[in-house]
């Protein structure tokens, strides 16, 4: 069966040798998995979800059940005040602009301490210039960049002591950085400094790729607001699109009221029948999450193997559901990348080329063949087109498709 989707002998024993080196990492995994479905089910129970939720509003989308149910999920599984979960948000992006553009206002001071924010915030931050950028209405910017994969926390001090901040925003998961992702013990520590020089700060987490990975949320460690996209870990593979937003009830609050309208807030917002995926979704994620999880590992594993640098490494802890591979060989990269795209259930006859994708930088490949577009909790691989070279590897609904994806990958990477 291998063999007809062109996987060669060596790399099946490769792959499986490997496999077996990862059994008892993948036995954690899916104790966190049981764990995180705990809280979905209870949650599910707590809400009486039922199936008059799967019913969905149009038109202004007063009064949705549907809606209002998801939104108690997340708002439970965060054990946040509210929730804002809504497919009129296109992705995390948008969320997160939207989130940046409800707290800020002209004169106000945003600060990222996670270095650089994700390549799409460039022009929403302003930059990049873009005439409705933050800048554009006169909304400050500063960032200070991590050191050894940490906090700069004296820095973060000094700056706090001499300044004053309206929003701190962190990024947990690295984007196309080549640094560590966060985890919440470093995220709560430095709350912990920040809300002891200023409580008025407002600290937002871009949690995208970090849901249900271990058992905790941003909450827990006193974020003053998170949020995430649905094409991403909390829509399981299901929710078409969309993304959520949850936090301080008033905060939440302001992010309905620029999101809609003033006056109209989170009261409205058709559903449009998508009510039934959402629960779905989100009923699936910790599973989901846990393939996409067990898929990174052995991907992991096996390119060490074959002494090529990876992060994080099989056996380390996780913070989100990236694996970046440094192949140090834009050739390399794209062979591999499109090795992922031929393992893919949709598009799989498609070859990845390096394009210009709205809202990067740089060029990019991607390989996304994916039922949803663009979903990278479906099995992904993506990298910018700039030395040294790194795959951004992730998802996978299933863990049979992923270790699948990755020996088509690796196939094509050593004998293609
Ligand atoms: C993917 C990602 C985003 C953007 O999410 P989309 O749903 O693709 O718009 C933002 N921040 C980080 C860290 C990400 O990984």
């Amino acid at each position: 069966m291998y063999s007809s989707l062109g996987i060669s002998d060596e790399v099946i024993e490769l792959v499986n040798k490997c496999e077996t080196k990862c059994i008892d990492i993948f036995n954690q995994i899916d104790k966190e998995c049981e764990f995180n479905s705990l809280k979905v089910l209870t949650s599910f129970h707590k809400n009486k979800i039922s199936e008059s939720h799967f019913n969905s509003t149009t038109g202004y989308g007063y009064s949705d059940l549907g809606r209002e149910g998801i939104e108690k999920v997340f708002q439970d599984i965060f054990g946040s005040e509210d929730a804002l979960v809504r497919s009129q948000f296109i992705s995390g992006s948008h969320a997160l602009t939207v989130c940046l553009f409800a707290l800020l206002r002209p004169n106000d001071l945003l600060l990222s301490i996670s270095g650089k924010p994700y390549d799409t915030m460039d022009e929403v931050i302003g930059i990049k210039d873009n005439s409705s950028s933050l800048k554009s209405f006169g909304v400050k910017y500063d960032q200070i960049d991590l050191v050894n994969n940490d906090f700069d926390y004296k820095k973060i001090e000094e700056y706090l002591k001499s300044n004053k901040v309206k929003v701190i925003e962190i990024q947990r998961s690295k984007g196309y950085s080549t640094r560590k992702s966060i985890d919440l013990e470093k995220v709560g520590k430095v709350i912990k400094l920040i809300k002891s020089i200023d409580k008025e700060i407002i600290v937002m987490i871009d949690n995208c790729y970090c849901e249900f990975v271990g058992g905790g949320s941003p909450i827990d460690v006193n974020a003053d607001i998170v949020v995430g996209s649905l094409i991403k870990n909390l829509g399981g593979g299901i929710a078409p699109n969309g993304a959520y937003i949850v936090g301080r009830h008033d905060l939440v609050e302001l992010c309905g009221e620029r999101l809609t309208l003033p006056g109209e807030g989170k009261e409205v917002g058709p559903t449009l029948g998508i009510n039934k995926q959402l629960l779905q979704g989100i009923f699936m994620a910790p599973s989901t999450v846990s393939s996409a999880l067990k898929t990174a590992i052995l991907a992991s594993c096996i390119l060490e193997e074959l002494g090529y640098e990876v992060e994080p490494k099989y056996n380390e802890k996780r913070v989100d559901i990236v694996q970046n591979i440094v192949f140090n060989d834009k050739d390399k990269l794209i062979k591999f990348t499109r090795g992922i795209q031929q393992a893919s259930p949709i598009d799989s006859n498609a070859i990845v080329e390096a394009w210009d994708m709205p809202g990067y930088n740089d060029q990019v490949v991607m390989a996304s063949g994916s039922f949803t577009q663009g979903s990278s909790i479906e099995l992904s691989c993506d990298g910018p087109i700039r030395e040294p070279y790194i795959a951004y590897l992730q998802g996978s609904l299933t863990y049979p498709y992923g270790k699948i994806g990755i020996m088509k990958a690796i196939d094509n990477l050593i004998n293609k």
